[in-house]
């Protein structure tokens, strides 16, 4: 998904677009529609899952420059409010929209001006209550309300402070609550000033109660070397091991080979006899690990695969979620590991923004240094005439063996 599917400016998109923002995380599907459409909204996501957006962009969206105060936002302390205002300055850079920060411990004079041409205000309770009273802040045109790191705000005994800024706004408005975790203190909160809240949660796209995700860090040169004594070590039953295209599958299985592993191999290149009749001896563990491009293993019926290896990652995020969940399922428990080199940091770090998905670092303890030899994969050997699969169509658009080769 990408965010013109949300429906948002034009403005708002070109400028996250040049923060490298394309696609919107988990919590910003899911939050951003609903706050579209006015809703009373609580979004509960982890850490670094992209709330800020996930309340800012509609905000950005909706709000007309010059119409006074539509939007407070308060968090617990100084350094979040800055950052939240940061964060809505680079989204709204292409926006007449103004932005006013306020806390305490700095000079009142400065944020009154401020505020008098803000249209959307970002405070921590404190100062914005004291802006309240001395009437230098005037929210009788508040249409949004929203508490970010609600819990902490209720933890850090914010609550009354709260209330009493909710009686300076308007009844009728928007409120939206985000945090990573959501306390009973909070309901509080929900009970008397929420207007039938809906609930946006990025749940984990994964059985994660079923599936252990791990990564490692290591060089490119060492990746087989890895891979092969991991093999080696881990107690497994059916493996796959996925490479992000045709000639690294190629590469890898033919290297296994050469370490005396049986292995099989399947990608788009393969006739759909060929794939199925690799299928099925897989299913029967014949042999037990299958090196596979993602294309030609989705939407496969896998039984009994207890380990996922990523040998490298594609830049599709979605397609992590799509590998590892050939492992853990139906109520078995499975293993996902991916190593990680310079190369996939991107990709992985994609992944982790998008989902919400605990994937632990491991520390590779020593392994023997294995050669990884060259296998002399053709690029047009289109054997199969114009039964042209769908990974076919993938290397025409990004070219993998260009960009990989060493
Ligand atoms: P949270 O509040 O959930 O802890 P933040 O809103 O602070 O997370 O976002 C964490 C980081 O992710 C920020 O640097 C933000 O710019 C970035 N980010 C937000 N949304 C996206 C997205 N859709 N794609 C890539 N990065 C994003
Ligand atoms: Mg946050």
């Amino acid at each position: 998904m990408i965010f013109q599917e949300l429906n948002i400016k034009a403005e708002v998109i070109k400028a996250l677009s040049e923060n490298g923002i394309k696609e919107p995380t988990s919590i910003q599907q899911k939050a951003i529609p609903l706050i579209k459409r006015g809703k009373d909204l609580i979004g509960k996501s982890k850490t670094g899952s992209g709330k800020t957006a996930a309340f800012g962009i509609p905000l950005l969206d909706a709000i007309r420059p010059r119409a006074g105060a539509q939007a407070l936002i308060l968090a617990p302390t100084r350094e979040l409010a800055i950052q939240i205002s940061g964060e809505l300055e680079k989204f709204g850079k292409y926006t007449d929209i103004r932005i006013a920060t306020v806390y305490g411990g700095v000079a009142i004079n400065p944020q009154i001006r401020a505020i008098a041409r803000a249209d959307i205000i970002v405070g921590t309770p404190g100062r914005v209550l004291d802006h309240l009273q001395r009437k230098t802040m005037i929210l009788s045109k508040l249409k949004h309300f929203v508490l970010d790191e609600a819990d902490r705000l209720v933890d850090m005994g914010f609550i009354r402070d709260i209330e009493h800024i909710l009686s300076y706004t308007p009844r009728k408005k928007q409120m939206l609550l985000f945090g990573a975790t959501l306390s009973r203190e909070v309901e509080r909160l929900k009970q008397s000033h929420m207007n039938h809240p809906v609930i946006a949660e990025a749940e984990s796209q994964v059985e994660e109660e079923y599936l252990e995700q791990y990564y490692y860090n290591v060089e490119q040169k060492e990746k087989f070397s890895l891979l092969v004594h991991l093999l080696n070590n881990e107690k497994t039953d059916q493996v796959i091991i996925f490479c992000s295209n045709r000639f690294m599958v190629e590469r890898v299985s033919k290297n296994l080979k050469a370490q005396n592993m049986k292995v099989g191999m399947i990608h788009g290149r393969l006739t759909q006899n060929k794939r199925l009749r690799i299928i099925n001896d897989f299913n029967r563990g014949r042999p037990n690990i299958l090196v596979a491009s993602p294309v030609a293993a989705r939407g496969l019926d896998i039984k009994g695969v207890s380990h996922i290896f990523n040998y490298d990652l594609s830049q599709d995020p979605q397609e992590y979620v799509h590998r590892v969940g050939r492992t853990a399922r139906a109520g078995e428990t499975g293993v996902a590991i991916t190593l990680l080199s310079q190369r996939d940091h991107g990709a992985f770090k994609q992944i982790m923004h998008n989902y919400d998905m605990n994937i632990r670092e491991l520390e590779a303890d020593k392994f023997p240094y294995l050669k990884f030899a060259q296998v002399q994969v053709l690029r047009n050997n289109n054997r199969f005439g114009r039964n042209r699969s769908r990974d076919n169509r993938s290397y025409g658009r990004h070219r993998p063996q260009r960009r990989n080769r060493y």
